[in-house]
Formats: C-alpha cells, structure tokens, sequence
C-alpha cells in the first residue's frame, strides 16, 4: 500500500510586479508559487525580504526556476482584476519613463491598498460602494452658438482634440455637455476629466456633483485623505462611479469603460510629475485615449508649443472658442517701460494712478508678481547685455558659488564678468523681488486713497505662504469674492482659474526674470502666465471701467509683450516654434535628462561623464547628442551636490531605444560616490 498517495494539486508559477525600486536588477516581475492559477490583475500579498507586500499579478510567462520560489500569502478577493488595457498603460508608462513595472503599478493604486490584509480588505468591500442615483438629465446653461459649434465638432470627429478657447470662453461647459451626452448615450461609459490644481478641484467638483450627482463622480487627488482616495478608486474599478475627476494621478485610475479624456489646462507644468517615475500625466492621457478607442480633449487658451505644433500639423483637430461668454472683453493689455521711470520705482506712477482710481470706484486689482524666473540671471541695466550663451538659444545661469556663468545646454562657462561686457558699466545685477515685499511697499503707497464709502484700501496678500494653513486659501478667496479685498497681491497662485467677477485691473510688476531664464522654455511659461493672469480680469462686464492688464519691463519691445497686447497666442507659438525648430529643441526634437546626486560635484559630475563615456561604445548612440555634464540650476539642497546631463535626438525612438540600453549600462557602472541618479524624460525643467 502506497502511503504518500493524495493527488497533490500541481502549483502554478505566476509573475507578480511588486514595489520594487526602479534600480534593483531592472525591477523586472518576480515569480511566486501559487497552489490556484491567478488571473493577471489580481492583487495579492507576496513576501518579499523580511516583508509582506502588495502585488499585482502580471502579465507573461515566468522563465525557468533558479531558486525555489515563495508561496503567494493572499489574494484580495471579490475584486475584478485590473484590466488589460491598464496593465498596457503601466507597462508602457514604465518603459517609456525607464522605471520598474512594479514601481509604476504600485504607485498607481490608492496607497491604503497597500495596508490592508485580506480581512480588512473584505470588510472594506462589504461596506459596498454606494450605487446613486444617477442624473444623465440635470441642466445646463444654453450653449453659446461658439460653444455649440466646438460641441458638435467634438461629437462627429475622431480628435485628439485642442480645445483652443480664450479664458473664460467657458471651456468647462463644453466639457461638461461632452461627459454628458456621453453618459446618457451610454450607460457604463466613463470619462476621465483631469485638472491641473488641487485648490480648483472643488469648485470644479461641485459644478460636475451639481450636474451629474454626487456619488457618479468620483475625484482623485492628493488632498484627499487615504480612505478617500481608496473609495473613489473602487467606485470606479466597479463602474459605480461614471466620471474620474482629479489631477496628474487620475491618468491611472482604473477605469474599465472610459470613453472620454478631458484635460484641462493642458500646457500646464503640473501634469508632469516630478519624482520617482516623471511621467506626463497628458502625454499619458493621450496615448490612453488612443490605446482603449476613447476620444481625448486637451483644453487651453495657451496650449503647450507641443500641442500646438500637433495641431498646426493636423494631429489633432483644433476647435477654436475665441470669444468671452456674454460681453465681457478681454481686457486692454499696458506695457510699461520702466527704462523712463524714476530710479528704482518698483511701481511706475501710472499704474499707481489706475489703481488708486479702482479703489476709489470700488472694483478690485490683482498684482501678480512672476516667481518662476527665480533662478538669478544677470543683466545690465544701463545696456541691454544679458548673460546669453553664444552656442545656444538660451541664458546662462547665475552661479553664486563659484561666480560663474554656466549654460545648462552646452556646459559653457565663464567667470562672471566685472563690467558689462556691453557697455562697461559694473552695476551688473540679478533680477528678483519677492510678494512680500511687494505688499509693504504697495501698502505705503496706496496709504491716502479711500474707496467709495471713504475706507481705507483693503490689500491682502495670497501666496504658498499665507495659504500654508488648512483652510486659508477657502478664506482668502471668499474674502476676495465677498468684496472685502481691494488689492491682491500674490504669486501663480491667484492668477489660475478663478472666477473672481469683479476685477478689472491685473497688474505683473516684474516680468522680465523670465525672459533670460537658463531654461528655453521660460518664455512659454511666462506667456501663459500673463495670459491667464490677464483672463481673470474684466470677466462681469457690468463693471463700470474697461479692464485693463499692465505690465511692467525693462524690455517693452520684446515681442513676448507685442503678442500678448493682441492677445495673439497663434503669433507667439509661431515665433517660439521658429526658435525651437532653428535649435532642434521639443516639439521638433526630444531631450532626456540623466540626474546624479552625490556628496561633491566632482562625483555627481563624474558618474555623468562615466556614463557619457559608456554611451560612446554603444551602437544605439547614433542620432543622440550628449552634452557636457553641468550642476543643476541649484545646485546643492540639503548638502548633495547635484549635476545633470541632457541627452538630445531628433527621433523620439531612437532616444527610446538608447535610454533602454543605457540604463542597462548605468546599472552596470554601481557609482559608489553617487547617492542617486535617474532618467527624466521629456523633462520640462532644464
Ligand atoms: P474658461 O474655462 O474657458 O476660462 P469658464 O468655463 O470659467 O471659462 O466660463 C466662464 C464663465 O462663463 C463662468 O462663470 C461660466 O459659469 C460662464 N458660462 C459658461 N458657459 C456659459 C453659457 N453657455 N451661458 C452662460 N454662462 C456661461
Ligand atoms: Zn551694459
Ligand atoms: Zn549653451
């Protein structure tokens, strides 16, 4: 008699992606025992070390067995399993940014997924995800024949689309009757609707709940707490919620019947993120949209030169909104040359005048003041000299450490000079002026106008300062809304957005640190800025003046200020477009940025050149400039010393294909002296 018998179950082998770091032998997916098959997409809990952690089973065949391998701890059921289509979407987002699957996968779900045990998920699930009632009839406004129009081009076309509208052309409307029709047409359609900033996110969630019903949206982003986060993730895994609506990390919400892609604010900086994996959450959204045979609407009224250049090209169809909703009109653009103001005036009399008007009708100034330009820049105020770099279409940086020069593209450096090399004169300085600052002054010199009940002016001042508090920025911004501000004084912040009504005069005191920025995307940025600072004027056109935007240069002729006068974005785009083709730069040829940290320069700098130096043996380096390895625009935080070196093609897959083997390559280096390093692709800061 045989005693070992029983017919044992054969186990299976399955891959799981867990959170490995990107730079753990490629991060590729381990292989775990199982005693049942697992369904790819299933999320499980699988010891890894001295730990248990969350995992995903993946895709693919595990390869032959080295080491004996270790059993699957659980499996977190009742749950469908992550669709293919997202899987795609991490695989693709993982190779393309070169970090692990099992990072991107990880990251991408809601962090308390990663703390419960199988118990304490069934609890979870047992609470059930509230199924509302769903409103795919609540009304909007009438459509304005414009918005009509952009409507039923997006309903009857492919896309992708740009929704090119002016601020305050009510872009939001015709997102909201896109989501719309495409709810009622359907009942599992689901849309993506992404927005740049957290603090814009509840009024826009309340506008989507009032039209739709609370429980069919769902929002996603960082604000929220855990539990939050984890609750509207399972609504839309399940298909309860019909409508994702949140900043960058929604692009990875798991949704199995999306249908529509909304990003707003498309060119804005904050879709990139800017740690671990630096994905482009529109660029992310983009290829989505195609890959699951969902149409995609980017909206702006600045559009990133990337978008614009598409469009130009016929990639995506553009569908233009180039007037306000009711009659309010943009507002009158004031360029004021400060080379004919008295000597370090900070306001010119001028504007002082219009504001104090404004005061005295009751209607409220907003003073904007740029600080994305930060990074110090020399220029002379008695010529027009200003450190350029004589290889590139760029400024070079001011380097206090070591007093140098140095451009971020091309490695060019020089001691700074002690005369302007223009004209001789040694009153060389950065530009710079901070909000505070500003306040004060503005303070003093606004001191004897009255507003119309004889009160003194009301100036506040909003800014990542004054809002740091929970709850400050909701009572600044009623404040401003409530009428109880004259003058505004803040940063970006105040300038996104809004729909502040009673504002007719926008101010931007100091400008000009963006237009000689080390970073050729500057001037982008800061048009947009104006741009959008400009659309929150004017906007109820029952104000009595006429609204009006000032700014202030040193540089009146620049033809960024000639472009923004007519409010003419098209001739901007085109006269960037024209820089960055001559220059080979994005849109018309793509950059990588390979970052080291280490504890000196010299080590950061030296794994770059170690790396440079390996890149010269390989084959897939054809088609690719390397340039010279340079400290980053600031160079030391927290006492690591930081150097970057950017990598440039002309062919976006050639640059794929060389990243791929090179980060090989890098692993392979192990640079002891160096703490950190990592690829950035398609970086938007250089
Ligand atoms: P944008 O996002 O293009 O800057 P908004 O969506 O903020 O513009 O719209 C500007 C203003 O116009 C908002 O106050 C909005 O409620 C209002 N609005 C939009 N569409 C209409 C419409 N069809 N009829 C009346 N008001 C509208
Ligand atoms: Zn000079
Ligand atoms: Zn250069």
């Amino acid at each position: 008699m045989f005693r070992n018998s029983p017919l044992k179950s054969v186990p299976q082998r399955i891959l799981v992606v867990v959170p490995t770091p990107a730079h753990s032998q490629l991060g590729a997916p381990l292989t775990y025992r199982s005693e049942l098959p697992l369904a790819a997409g299933l999320l499980v809990r699988v010891p890894l070390g001295k730990r248990e952690v969350l995992g995903v089973v993946w895709d693919g065949e595990p390869g032959e067995a080295t080491v004996a391998e270790k059993p699957v701890a659980a499996v977190l059921e009742g749950m469908a399993p992550l669709a293919a289509s997202w899987r795609r979407l991490v695989t693709f987002a993982a190779e393309y940014y070169q970090r692990s699957v099992g990072e991107v996968a990880l990251a991408a779900l809601p962090p308390q997924l990663r703390e419960l045990d199988p118990a304490q998920w069934a609890r979870r699930l047992k609470r059930g995800i509230a199924a509302g009632t769903q409103h795919t009839s609540a009304q909007g406004p009438d459509l304005t024949p414009e918005q009509a129009a952009a409507l039923v081009d997006i309903e009857s076309n492919e896309g992708p689309f740009l929704l090119f509208g002016v601020t305050g052309s009510g872009k939001t409307e015709v997102y909201l009757q896109a989501v719309q029709a495409l709810l009622a047409r359907d009942p599992q359609a689901q849309a993506l609707v992404m927005v740049p900033e957290i603090n814009l996110t509840p009024q826009l969630q309340s506008r989507f709940a009032e039209r739709f019903g609370e429980s069919t949206v769902a929002a996603l982003h960082s604000g929220m707490t855990n539990p939050q986060r984890l609750k509207s993730w399972l609504a839309l895994h399940t298909g309860a919620a019909r409508i994702a609506l949140g900043t960058r990390m929604a692009v990875f919400a798991s949704l199995p019947h999306l249908q529509l892609v909304v990003v707003d604010e498309e060119h804005d900086p904050s879709y990139k993120q800017q740690e671990g994996a630096r994905y482009s959450a529109r660029d992310l959204a983009i290829w989505r949209a195609r890959e699951e045979g969902a149409k995609v609407v980017l909206g702006s009224a600045t559009p990133s030169l990337e978008s614009w250049l598409a469009s130009e090209r016929g990639r995506y169809r553009r569908v233009a909104m180039p007037s306000r909703v009711g009659a309010g009109a943009l507002p009158a653009v004031r360029i004021v040359d400060m080379n004919l103001q008295p000597k370090h005036a900070v306001f010119s009399v001028q504007l002082l005048q219009a504001m104090h008007e404004r005061i005295a009708r009751g209607e409220q100034s907003l003073v904007f003041l740029n600080r994305r330009g930060y990074a110090p820049v020399l220029a002379c105020n008695a010529c027009d000299w200003k450190s350029e770099c004589p290889n590139c279409s760029a400024y070079r940086v001011f380097h206090k450490i070591d007093r140098s020069l140095r451009c971020h593209h091309c490695g060019f450096t020089e001691r700074v000079p002690r005369a302007c090399p223009g004209c001789g004169n040694v009153d060389i300085a950065p530009l710079g002026r901070g909000t505070e600052r500003l306040e004060e002054h503005l303070a003093e010199l606004l001191a004897d106008a009255r507003g119309p009940g004889g009160h003194p002016p009301r100036i506040a001042r909003m800014d990542a300062d004054t809002t740091r508090a929970k709850g400050e920025l909701q009572r600044q911004l009623a404040e401003m809304h409530a009428g109880e501000v004259d003058v505004l004084v803040g940063t970006q912040m105040v300038t996104k957005g809004h729909d502040f009504r009673s504002i007719t005069l926008v101010a931007a005191v100091n400008a000009d640190a963006a237009l000689f920025s080390a970073d050729f995307r500057a001037p982008e940025r800061l048009f947009s800025l104006l741009m959008q600072a400009a659309g929150r004027a004017g906007r109820d056109a029952l104000q009595s003046g006429a609204s009006e935007m000032w700014v202030q240069t040193w540089h009146p002729r620049h033809a960024l200020f000639g472009a923004l006068k007519g409010h003419d974005y098209p001739a901007f785009a085109a006269s960037q477009l024209k820089e960055r083709e001559q220059a080979g730069m994005p849109p018309y040829g793509y950059q990588a940025l390979l970052r080291a940290e280490g504890r000196t320069q010299e080590a950061a700098q030296g794994f770059l050149a170690a790396a440079a130096g390996a890149a010269a043996q390989m084959d897939e380096a054809a088609g690719i400039t390397l340039y010279s390895p340079v400290p980053t625009p600031v160079q030391r935080v927290a006492n690591v010393e930081r150097a970057q070196l950017l990598v440039e093609s002309a062919s976006r897959r050639a640059l794929q294909r060389f990243l791929a083997r090179w980060q090989q390559q890098l692993h392979v280096l192990r640079p002891r002296e160096v703490l950190r390093w990592a690829i950035d692709v398609d970086p938007l800061v250089i």
